[in-house]
């Protein structure tokens, strides 16, 4: 079975399709991660963001790895904690919006679903990677909630500046976020992650039953 996670930034996608994972025993793929890994080794090698036959060539010479706890990999970098800084936030909408690019990515992201039970999230899971998805959810959360959330984890920068750059990344990221049709929608605004679970939980044993 294959459980697509779908949402904007902040509206607690890793969180929830981790721990989901977890709980169900799923393979978990982070969609996210890939295109910020190419992002991360893009900018270290100069590469112009807008040269898209060089990220296409980047992107096909190197595979991002996932290890069994949240280390991803790429040209044998550890890029754990550094695809998460701002200056990836907000490049990644650029390298991301590239066809040629997606469609490197979304090859690799096939066939890791193809592999078995999977949580895979993104923003265009449900309606060009996985269309077959038995389960597709699309999380959403107050704009402030998101920005809040998304605070926590970073450093040096104020709530507002956070909710900003969110705003922006959207914006960009518009073109490339889809909700499919049978999507299910929850609101995590006022749900614990726990609750989220539950709840997605439940709409997978009814799917599976
Ligand atoms: O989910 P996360 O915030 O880590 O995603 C980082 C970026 O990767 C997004 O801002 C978007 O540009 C891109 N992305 C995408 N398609 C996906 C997942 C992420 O374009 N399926």
């Amino acid at each position: 079975m294959i459980v697509a996670i779908d949402g904007p930034a902040g509206a607690g996608k890793s969180s929830v399709a981790r721990a989901l994972s977890a709980r169900l025993r799923f393979r978990y793929l982070d969609t996210g991660a890939m295109y910020r890994a190419l992002t991360w080794l893009a900018l270290r090698q100069g590469i112009a963001l807008d040269d898209v036959t060089s990220l296409e060539e980047l992107a096909r010479e190197n595979p991002i790895e996932f290890d069994e706890g949240e280390g991803v990999t790429i040209a044998g970098h550890d890029v754990t904690a550094r695809i998460r800084e701002p200056v990836i936030d907000s490049s990644v909408p650029i390298v991301a919006r590239h066809p040629e690019v997606r469609e490197v990515m979304r090859e690799r992201q096939r066939a890791l679903g193809e592999q078995g039970d999977s949580v895979i999230e993104g923003r265009d899971i449900g309606v060009v990677v996985a269309p077959h998805a038995e389960l597709k959810i699309w999380l959403v959360a107050d704009p402030r909630v998101r920005a809040e959330r998304r605070h926590a984890e970073r450093d040096g920068i104020t709530v507002d500046m956070t909710a900003d750059d969110m705003r922006r990344r959207d914006e960009r990221d518009a073109g490339n976020t889809h909700r499919a049709e049978d999507a299910i929608e929850v609101d995590t605004t006022s749900l614990s992650l726990e609750q989220v679970i539950d709840r997605i939980e439940r709409l997978v044993r009814e799917r599976a039953a």
